[in-house]
């Protein structure tokens, strides 16, 4: 007879992966607020009924069905699927099926966890009665989170570019947010501009998406610009300039975070936090990288078909790449031209500072390739300090805090690491205060390099 403890392995293959999306409604998880809304948008744009579910409610549920050793982003999502089916169940009674829905859980393959959250999530969901209807949609960093077998073949395409035009605009509304909040002529308003300006936005990704229409997104998105720095008072003089990294989630989840941008903008900073899209082309990089290197390996042994097949990855990725930073270079310089939004960076350049200062490599993986040169860049730009903000015990975090904390003292730059859990540190508040009063006194010493009044 068969234990209820045994895990199904099959259900790990067979109930997680890429599923096709059409008749079923598409659970997006909300990461960084806007994004998460902006791809539903899109999705919608192509006749998916895709959702944005509410977050941080089912934390409890995500508590009691995870022993307390995952990482708290595993914790929260795993809370907020649970708390989703159990209110859709409320809500639709005997009429519930499981089977509608697509829960979208990407992945990223090693060395760190994030690779095992939906298949930990499958045995979660597995064990839940009904539950294991619910089928896990998953992308992995593998491919560069390709959307091939989501949709008609023929518009993959075009999904895939629009979903990164959609992560691209996000991050710009975000640093718009960030960029206007610190100096708003009313307490409140910059907060209000931008919720309504993401609706607008969603509207225009569902219209514009499906056809490619990225200069009518664009001229919607230079409204919004223009509309937003006239929020900017400015009486109001220039602040600490305050550079963030660290993990994805942490860093771009609001509740998660306990909104610790608006805590450093409390106690006087500007804040520019590293943005999605860098996640997204680094994945594509990455991908390009390894195939370069297999083609490599395969040339010095001297292996045709492997060789062919490497280099067909790199010309595929290569094209990927040079797509998705031409296009966001297209968006950063038409929306710097009427405000002076920080711009990103571009990932070969970051592992160039790596290789340079010999901090740390590229082979090892993980999101520390990107916060470790991130907060250097930081630094040589001038800004005021850099926080390091990640779930507390994340490997790839706790890393970068590693190298990185002894650089900025060397530096004099003000740095601090923020690590979260579901609790309330009491010294939390008394450290970012300590930071600011840091940051105040770097700036009051050396200024921001790059500010040249509000525009
Ligand atoms: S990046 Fe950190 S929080 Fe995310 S899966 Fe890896 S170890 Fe966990």
């Amino acid at each position: 007879m068969e234990s209820d403890k045994v895990i199904n392995f099959q259900s790990l293959s067979q109930n997680v992966g890429r599923f096709n999306l059409r008749n079923k409604k598409f659970l997006v998880p909300q990461m960084n607020r806007i994004g998460s809304h902006l791809l539903a948008a899109t999705f919608r744009g192509f006749g998916i009924d895709a959702k944005v579910m509410e977050n941080h409610k089912g934390l409890d549920l995500g508590m009691e069905h995870t022993s307390g050793k995952e990482c708290y982003p595993c914790q929260i999502t795993t809370g907020n699927i649970l708390y989703f089916m159990k209110k859709e169940e409320e809500r639709l009674g005997e009429s519930f099926k499981p089977e509608s829905y697509i829960y979208f859980m990407p992945e990223a393959d090693g060395p760190c966890r994030f690779g095992m959250y939906n298949k930990y999530q499958r045995i979660v969901l597995d064990s839940i009665d009904k539950l294991d209807r619910l089928k896990i949609g998953s992308l992995s960093t593998d491919d560069g989170y390709s959307l091939s077998g989501l949709i008609e073949e023929e518009q993959v395409k075009d999904l895939r570019k629009a979903s990164y035009f959609s992560v691209v605009v996000a991050d710009i509304l975000d640093r718009l947010l960030w960029r206007i909040r610190p100096y708003e002529k009313e307490q409140g308003i910059a907060d209000d501009f931008i919720e309504n300006s993401m609706h607008e936005m969603e509207d225009t990704f569902a219209e514009y998406g499906p056809g490619n229409e990225f200069d009518k997104i664009l001229g919607k998105l230079e409204d919004i610009v223009r509309e937003g720095r006239a929020i900017i008072d400015p009486a109001i003089p220039p602040k600490p300039l305050i550079g963030m990294v660290g993990e994805i989630y942490l860093r771009t989840q609001v509740h998660a975070n306990q909104d610790v941008i608006r805590v450093l903008e409390r106690h006087g900073a500007e804040v520019v936090n590293a943005s999605v899209s860098e996640w997204v082309n680094y994945t594509t990089y990455d991908r390009l990288r390894d195939a370069k290197i297999g083609f490599r390996l395969n040339l010095k042994q001297f292996r045709l078909r492997a060789m062919k097949e490497h280099l067909q990855k790199a010309v595929n990725f290569g094209a990927e790449l040079f797509y998705q930073q031409s296009k966001q270079r297209q968006v950063y310089k038409s929306v710097r031209s009427l405000i002076d939004l920080a711009e990103d960076h571009k990932v070969s350049h970051l592992e160039k500072i790596l290789k340079e200062q010999d901090l740390f490599s590229f082979d090892v993986g993980t999101e520390a390739c990107l916060s470790i040169p991130g907060i250097v860049e930081y630094a040589m730009e001038g800004y005021n300090g850099a926080v390091n903000v990640y779930p507390f015990t994340c490997m790839p975090s706790t890393l970068t805090s590693a190298i990185v904390r002894p650089l900025m003292n060397k530096l004099r730059i003000p740095y601090l690491d923020t690590p979260y859990d579901s609790s309330f540190q009491p010294g939390r508040e008394a450290a970012i205060r300590t930071f600011m009063y840091q940051a105040h006194q770097h700036f009051k010493r050396k200024g921001r390099k790059n500010f040249s009044g509000h525009r």
